[in-house]
Formats: structure tokens, sequence, C-alpha cells
């Protein structure tokens, strides 16, 4: 395949400056890393692009692709040199970014970035709570298993640190092409220590080398009262182990809380509904009901409807100091089986003017 022309990549004509060659680099190479550009053949192009610039900006190999084109630039194919047939091989392309960019552009790819402190994750758990427990608060133990920064080597990976031979503790090597051309030098990161200047005789064997071990961990959670479904609980830096000292994550607690069989909660109010007999509606009592609170007792008007309110304030739950109502909603119960007295006892009553209430007179009107 006839490769394309390195000034066309970039948009230049020959002979273009230093400068231009430059400036074009920059705006393509912002338009088209992999970083930024998700759209495919964006990787490709940035490739193209990067060795264009690898040779437009070296002096000496810009002279040789001027003079003999594609075979100069690779220094002569054969020589067993394949230049960038091989992709990012044979150059460091952080370095062409990071001379670009100076603040960090393209440094997600930086081999050497590896070692800077790295906060751990977030994680999300849920928690199933009573209808209780979440009303009151409570202290519930978590288990998790988490990532730990490794104990035995202190998060490193392995023991026994000195400076990386091949390097000499710099991070970057200097590598020499020798060709028909000349000698070619290129500085690139050290690839024995990975651009840190320090390597560990031994792998850490309790972490593989990572400097972090799963282990399951209990966290005593105190939930705070009046917490309710879908509450989120943030404990922070409790949370999986950070990378080369950075700080741990933060674990969220989301609440999953029980229903209860009488009560009903809608934010902090709580509903209760209870059955009254049909004397009890009629004539009104002192009836004993429960709350989150205990036993109360509550006045039965004389002549409750089913679905008629009664609130007690401040029955409810409370709520860092904020305390909701309770809602007491009456519910008659019509007897579906009467003995032969009580019946006898319904006919007189229909017998006394029962419908002498507006709403009957208002429906009368109607027959
Ligand atoms: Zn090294
Ligand atoms: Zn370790």
């Amino acid at each position: 395949m006839q490769k394309k022309d390195y000034y066309e990549i970039l948009g230049l004509q020959k002979g273009a400056s230093e400068a231009e060659i430059k400036s074009a680099f920059r705006k393509l190479a912002k338009k088209y890393h992999p970083d930024i550009n998700k759209e495919t053949g964006s990787e490709e192009k940035f490739k193209e692009i990067s060795e264009a610039y690898s040779v437009l900006s070296d002096p000496e190999k810009k002279a040789n692709y001027d003079r003999f084109g594609h075979e100069g630039a690779n220094f002569g194919g054969g020589a067993g040199f394949s230049g960038f047939q091989g992709g990012f091989g044979d150059i460091d392309l952080d370095d062409i970014l990071g001379d670009l960019f100076n603040f960090g552009f393209g440094r997600s790819n930086r081999r050497n970035s590896s070692k800077r402190p790295m906060p751990g994750e977030d994680v999300l758990v849920s928690m199933k709570l009573t209808f209780e427990e979440a009303v009151f608060g409570c202290k519930k133990e978590l288990s998790l298993t988490l990532d730990e920064t490794c104990k035995k080597c202190s998060g490193l990976g392995g023991h026994e640190k000195e400076d990386c031979p091949k390097c000499n503790g710099r991070g970057r090597v200097i590598s020499e092409q020798r060709t028909i051309f000349g000698v070619f030098q290129s500085e690139t990161t050290c690839p024995n220590c990975h651009g840190d200047g320090y390597i560990f005789k031994t792998k850490c064997n309790a972490c593989k080398g990572l400097g972090h071990v799963k282990e399951n961990k209990d966290i005593l959670v105190n939930v705070p009262s009046g917490v309710n479904t879908g509450s989120r609980l943030k404990i922070s830096g409790k949370g999986p182990a950070g990378q080369n000292g950075g700080e741990n994550g933060d674990i969220y607690i989301e609440f999953k809380v029980a229903s209860h069989p009488l009560f009903e909660r809608n934010e902090n109010d709580i509903y209760l509904t209870i059955p009254l007999t049909i004397t009890e509606a009629v004539l009104g009592t002192k009836k004993e009901i429960p709350t989150i609170y205990g036993n109360v007792y509550l006045d039965i008007k004389p002549g409750t409807n089913t679905n008629d309110k009664y609130r007690l304030k401040g029955k409810g739950v409370e709520v860092k100091g904020n305390k909701g109502d309770m809602y007491v909603i009456a519910n008659v119960i019509i007897p579906s089986k009467l003995t032969k007295k009580q019946k006898e006892i319904f006919n007189d009553l229909n017998n006394t003017e029962l419908d002498n209430d507006s709403v009957f007179k208002e429906f009368n009107k109607y027959l």
C-alpha cells in the first residue's frame, strides 16, 4: 500500500516551517487524541499524524524524508528498523504530547503516571432495615470485601527498593539507532522501571505486586433515626484503599426499609387504620391504639364514619429533631352476622327516624 505523504497528513505544503509543523500537529492531535475523540478510526488517524509529526519535527529525519521519501524516514527499511510500521513501538508518543501540552493533556497514557496517588473507588451497598430500625435508628454491622493496602509492602508492591540499573534512576533512557544515515538518538521512558527510576528486588508475594489485597471488613454503621427506603448514608474514607498512597474511597449505604403490618409511613407521617365496631362509631369511645411510641387512648367522637381522620400531633417519625404526625383513620365494621336479639334491636332502631340526617333528606328529594 502506498504510504500517504507526511506533509499531506498534517495538511501542509512541502517545505513548511518548524512552527507550522508543530502548530498543525498540535491542532490535529487535540482533535484526534483517543482520550478525546471516541469515534472509530480516530486512533488510526492519531497514529498517522503522530508518525508524520515524529519525522517532520526531527530535523535529520525530515531532511532524509525530504530527500528519499518514506524509505529515507525509515532509515532504509531493510536494515531492520521498521520505523512506524509496527505501531507506536519505536517512539514515545507521550514524549511528543508531553512537550506540546505541558499541563497534562495526553497524560492518561503516560506510563510514569502509574505511581501518582490515586484515590480508591467509591462503593454503593444496600442495607435492609426493619420498620422500627429505620424509624428509631440503630447500629448495624456491614460486612464487605474491599481492597485494602497491602500491609506486607505498605502498598508498594515489592521489597528491597533500588535504583533502576537500566536508567540509573533517571526513569528515561537514550536509545541509539545506527543507520546508513548516521546515528540517531532519542530519549524514551525506561522500559525496565516504566519511568519510576526504581525497581524492587523482590515482588511482594502477599499482594502479587499489586500493592493491595482483598480483605473482609466489618463496619459498624450508625444508622440515624428517620431514614427511609432510598435514603443514602455516606461513610467517608472507609471504602477501598487508594493506590500509591491515595486516600480511601467512600462507602454509600442505600437503605431498604421493610413495611410494617399496621403502620404505613409517608415521609415523616405515620398512618394507621383502626377497626371500630358499629356501637363505638355511633356512640363514641375512648379507644386504646398503638403508636410507634407505645399505646395511647384516643377519643373517638360519637358519629364517627369510615375514613374519618384523627391527627395525633408529633406521633410521627422524628428526623433531625422534627417530628412528623400520626393519622388515625376509622374503619367502621358493619356486622354481617347478627343474633336474633341483635336483629330485633336494629329493627327497633329503624323506627326511630335514623334518616333525619341532611344527607338522607337531600337523597330522598329525588325519589
Ligand atoms: Zn529504569
Ligand atoms: Zn504487598
